[in-house]
């Protein structure tokens, strides 16, 4: 077997898309396809997840030697098992989910939490081994890297911020609790207190910027709440820095600078969180950025190498 073209192929599992990439070893893309992802349950996810694998080896003419997969919910990565992924259709029983899928295309594979591989991803991106990841996509989470290794927590839930209940009359949230800062401060919740056909998160960021005062209102609100978030994440694992992740960061520097205004608003009452250095913290990824497809593949061939003798 020729090592030359060893080709890692990553994949980000999402509730209606797979994108999917295969990398060779200096992590350079070669190849990339997107294919829909049927959410209507384990099995059928695991159908697209193999639909997306042999497309991708179809377009680079070549077999991958090992996949990565990031996807959403609670993730055991010993075992590939994946359980809670609500987008998905995917329950409180746990869905074998890797063995699965290396059976079907007879290649090793690891499975991460989607989360934790942008966060592998963003670590490798900027070539750190200490950082957080924030996810501001559809949910809110977190990803912690130390000393260059994913923190998982016992039930691979770490990170989980966004289920951090704030306020007690807030929203239902589909965890059971109510006003969970992912039903304040999400892409799904900008969506739902900023309804617009087209992006959500762009047109209130634009609406407060022209001054409209609902939209500042709304606006100002989602940002404290993104700030709680980072001041959550300081107190408990004062990572540095904290990469802002997901599709509303795509907002870039308005959100960036909203924020740290934030935090230093808040840091100008407290001398300890004065003494954090909270706004310089925050980090932004260079556009473009498929943090969690390589991510996932690195997640991928990392388990293949240790794998083999
Ligand atoms: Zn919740």
């Amino acid at each position: 077997v020729s090592t030359v073209d060893r080709l890692a192929i990553g994949l980000d599992i999402g509730g209606t898309k797979i994108d999917a990439v295969a990398a060779d070893r200096e992590r350079r893309v070669v190849g990339r396809v997107r294919v829909a992802t049927d959410a209507s349950g384990g099995e059928a996810v695991l159908e697209s997840a193999v639909d997306a694998v042999e497309t991708l080896q179809h377009t680079v003419a070549a077999r991958g030697s090992s996949v990565g997969a990031g996807i959403p919910g609670i993730v055991d990565h010993l075992n590939g098992t994946v359980r809670n992924a609500v987008n998905l259709g995917i329950g409180e029983e746990p869905f074998a989910f890797g063995p699965a899928l290396s059976d079907a295309v007879g290649l090793p594979v690891a499975v991460e939490n989607d989360v934790n591989a942008a966060t592998l991803g963003a670590a490798l991106a900027l070539g750190l081994d200490d950082l957080a990841y924030l996810s501001i996509g559809t949910g809110l989470a977190a990803g912690l890297l130390v000393d260059g290794r994913l923190h998982r927590g016992r039930r691979g839930v770490a990170g989980e911020i966004g289920h951090v209940p704030v306020d007690p009359n807030g929203p239902l949230c589909r965890c059971g609790q109510r006003g969970c800062l992912e039903q304040l401060a999400s892409g799904a919740a900008i969506a739902r207190r900023w309804p617009s056909a087209n992006s959500p998160a762009r047109d209130l960021f634009a609406a407060a910027a022209r001054g409209v005062p609902e939209a500042i209102v709304v606006r100002d609100d989602v940002v404290g709440h993104l700030a709680t978030a980072v001041l959550l994440l300081v107190l408990t694992a004062d990572p540095y820095p904290i990469v802002l992740g997901g599709g509303v960061s795509e907002l870039g520097v308005p959100l960036l600078s909203a924020l740290q205004s934030a935090l230093s608003e808040r840091s100008e009452r407290s001398q300890l969180l004065r003494s954090l250095d909270l706004p310089a913290r925050l980090r932004l990824l260079a556009d473009g950025l498929d943090a969690a497809v390589l991510g996932a593949a690195a997640a991928g061939a990392a388990m293949a190498s240790t794998a083999r003798p």
